[in-house]
């Protein structure tokens, strides 16, 4: 069993590298697991459990909670701590590597208060179709979760990939002072709500950012008509759609600093 000195000082270590910035505020653990109103009966993946602050609330009310790890002395101090009495299973993995197929047999929501620097890829890996959770309720960056819901004439490319795939929303700010040690950013909950199936057909998106590329010069006269696809909650301004395929158009092509050239873009390229 880990000590928890040793726990402590190997995880001081991993603290920058993984974005360990510990929930201390109690308060907003709660606010967090009420917004995933989870009932007795359902099933629970949280991404980056840490010490448990979500995680000790989450086992109370679910009927399984599976907890993906990726630190070593994280993830066995809290099977220690909290593996007895519970339906909670800790698997110490890189979520981005996690398949929720070999421990969900059904629908699951997802609850985490993600490292920063893996919210964006983490969120698009599970929006992909057969991992997609019946909701996420995740914490990130400020800045990252206003640009996953942006609203319609402020979106970008992750906006408008995001909100093809979910309803996303906002739900609150959280100040540096709830983590410790202390983020230099402030963090926004967010609630995204995967559609069954996109809001348009994005299967091959380098045709549908083709075809919109080819509807450019309507541009300017459709910019300011909301005329566009409905997606469940939200609407999509023509305007965005054409921000959102230039930019695809430019990854596709190489031509955007560090970009790969995928041969499609489905959800799991961008
Ligand atoms: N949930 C805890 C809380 O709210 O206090 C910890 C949150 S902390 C921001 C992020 C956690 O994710 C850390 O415990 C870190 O070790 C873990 N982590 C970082 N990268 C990860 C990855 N790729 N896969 C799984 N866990 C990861």
């Amino acid at each position: 069993m880990p000590s928890s000195r040793n726990t402590l000082r190997r995880t001081a270590l991993g603290q920058s590298r993984l974005g360990q910035n510990f929930l201390i505020d109690r308060n907003i653990a709660r606010r967090i697991v009420a917004a995933a109103a989870i009932e007795p009966g359902d099933e629970v993946l949280e991404i980056g459990p840490g010490r448990g602050a979500l995680t000790r609330l989450l086992v109370e009310r679910a009927s399984k909670v599976v907890a993906v790890e990726l630190d070593e002395a994280l993830a066995a101090d809290l099977q220690v701590r909290m593996g007895d009495g519970y339906a909670l299973t800790v698997v110490q993995q890189d979520a981005l590597e996690f398949d929720p197929a070999v421990y969900f047999d059904g629908p699951f929501k997802l609850v985490a208060n993600l490292p920063y620097y893996v919210a964006t890829p983490l969120v698009r890996r599970y929006l992909a179709p057969h991992r997609t959770p019946s909701e996420m309720v995740v914490m990130m960056q400020r800045e990252v979760a206003n640009n996953m819901t942006a609203s319609p004439g402020k979106m970008g490319l992750l906006s408008v990939m995001v909100q093809l795939h979910a309803s996303a929303k906002t739900l609150f700010s959280v100040p540096p002072k709830a983590f410790r040690p202390r983020p230099k950013v402030a963090s926004a909950v967010v609630k995204l709500k995967p559609y069954p199936e996109p809001a348009i057909p994005v299967g091959d998106t380098d045709m549908v950012s083709l075809a919109l590329i080819a509807l450019l010069p309507l541009a300017s006269v459709l910019l300011e008509n909301r005329c566009t696809t409905a997606s469940g909650e939200g609407l999509l301004q023509f305007s965005d759609l054409v921000t959102s395929a230039c930019s695809l158009w430019l990854v596709s092509n190489g031509n955007i600093e560090g970009s790969r050239r995928p041969a499609t873009l489905s959800i799991d390229e961008w």
